[in-house]
């Protein structure tokens, strides 16, 4: 059966969590408004504010919605969480009070899933109670996109792993307690088979950050994605996340998750993008009547409203398939789709609510120019929208088979000689 309906009580907590959100997580935004604030855990100010709500969230049972229940969450599945985080994605801090803020829930699943019990009672429940946050240390600066050109290495020296190599765009490295390093450790086989994955706590000597770059549009210096230099960063034996050479496995199983809850927040924010072109159309108006009244802005609208229908269906589509208990891997192409969806939709959206507000759209009295930024971003990080499409396309393409003759298998003269013999002498 195909139903479209939100069970009552489950209505109940999303209508508290739009409320909740609305009233105390947006003035957050307002007061600590970089990508990095609400990772700085040493921000006295901002957590005095934010602790309580995380404990408001705990005690409404909504905190870490992401994670099943053995690890502390309402293992709601994902068609909940894209509906709750449709809610989140509104608001810069609203994950981090709700407690499923990438990279964090990402990294806090591969710890679930490869780590020992010694390195989930030191890093994952810290982790799971919001207490720490952490870094995911892969892309590095000659290639992202690109794995075969990874250069950093660790290799084995007694009880020991000696790091050496440089990441790019560690986002919140900063802040982190903790950061899961990418490194080849066997360079004389292809790298989806020779890299493994490293717990390496950031004080750790011979961790250097080199800078810590920003988005277009905040501080210059004082972002939050580290350039960071590994110079000799000697971690113990134990310190390997999963196997030795298993460090695609464990990235895989980050990165499906993370790539569709970051669909599902795209929603929410195409969705203030929307409520803001739709005030304005009501509001402004130019040779003597509304915008809202001019055919071209009710293009924009409409086209905008068509496109985020299809497009949240699409998102609620893959998370109802993911429900159905097969792994990310077999939903591969449905989640690359969403991945290539999330930027174009909500860069289009976006950069129509941009036009209509005029000068005051681009300006930094808006949130508009963040969110186009943000959506340039997405294209972007967990890989780029070119290989996603390659994704989708391979997978097309693996269903498909060559045509039989000399022309296609839709062509009309061929079908109608067909036809006409398997029904010669009736018509
Ligand atoms: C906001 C943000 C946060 C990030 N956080 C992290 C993090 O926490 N940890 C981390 O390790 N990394 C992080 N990244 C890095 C991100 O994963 C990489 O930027 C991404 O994988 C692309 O790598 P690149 O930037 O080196 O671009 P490149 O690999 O150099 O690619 C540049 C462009 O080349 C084109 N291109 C690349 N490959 C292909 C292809 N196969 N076919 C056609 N065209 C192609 C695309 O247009 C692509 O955008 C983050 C990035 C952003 C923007």
């Amino acid at each position: 059966m195909w139903d479209f309906s939100t069970d009552p009580e489950f209505q109940s907590k999303l209508d508290w969590m739009k409320e909740f959100v609305r009233k105390e997580c947006e003035p957050l935004d307002m007061l600590f408004p970089h990508a990095g604030d609400c990772y700085d855990i040493g921000n006295k100010k901002a957590r005095a504010i934010a602790r309580p709500l995380m404990e408001e969230v705990k005690r409404q049972g909504l905190w870490a919605c992401h994670l099943g229940p053995e690890l502390g969450g309402q293992g709601y599945g994902q068609v909940k969480l894209a509906l709750m985080n449709e809610i989140l994605g509104r608001s810069l801090w609203a994950p981090t009070i709700f407690g499923t803020a990438a990279p964090d829930t990402g990294n806090a699943e591969i710890l679930a899933m490869f780590g020992t019990e010694e390195q989930k009672q030191r890093y994952l429940q810290p982790l799971l109670d919001g207490d720490i946050v952490s870094c995911y240390s892969m892309t590095e600066p000659q290639g992202g996109a690109d794995p075969g050109v990874f250069e950093c290495t660790a290799v084995r020296e007694g009880n020991e792993w000696v790091i050496n190599g440089e990441k790019w765009f560690s986002s919140n490295a900063r802040y982190a307690e903790v950061l899961i390093v990418m490194c080849v450790t066997n360079p004389d086989v292809p790298i989806y088979k020779g890299a493994s994955m490293f717990l390496v706590p950031a004080d750790t000597p011979g961790v250097n950050i080199l800078r810590n770059t920003g988005v277009h549009g905040e501080p210059v210096g004082e972002g939050a994605h580290a350039y960071i230099r590994y110079e000799n960063v000697r971690v113990p034996a134990d310190a390997l996340l999963g196997e030795e050479g298993q460090g695609f496995a464990v990235a895989q199983a980050r990165l499906g998750g993370g790539r569709v809850h970051h669909a599902m927040r795209t929603v929410g924010q195409c969705q203030l993008a929307i409520e803001m072109m739709t005030e304005r159309a009501v509001s402004r108006s130019t040779k003597g009547s509304l915008l809202g009244d001019k055919q071209a802005v009710q293009g924009y609208i409409a086209d905008s409203w068509i496109e985020l229908q299809q497009f949240r269906l699409q998102v609620l589509h893959t998370a109802w398939l993911i429900d159905q208990g097969h792994e990310y891997k077999a939903n591969q192409l449905y989640i690359a789709g969403i991945k290539v969806a999330s930027a174009k939709v909500f860069h289009d959206i976006v950069q129509r609510a941009i036009h209509m507000h005029g000068a005051l759209g681009v300006s930094d009295e808006m949130p508009l120019g963040h969110m186009w930024i943000y959506a340039a971003m997405m294209g972007i990080m967990d890989g780029p929208t070119e290989v996603h499409k390659g994704t989708v396309a391979k997978n097309l393409l693996k269903q498909a088979r060559p045509a039989e003759g000399m022309f296609p298998s839709a062509h009309l003269l061929t079908r109608r000689e067909a036809a006409r013999r398997k029904y010669e002498g009736m018509y």
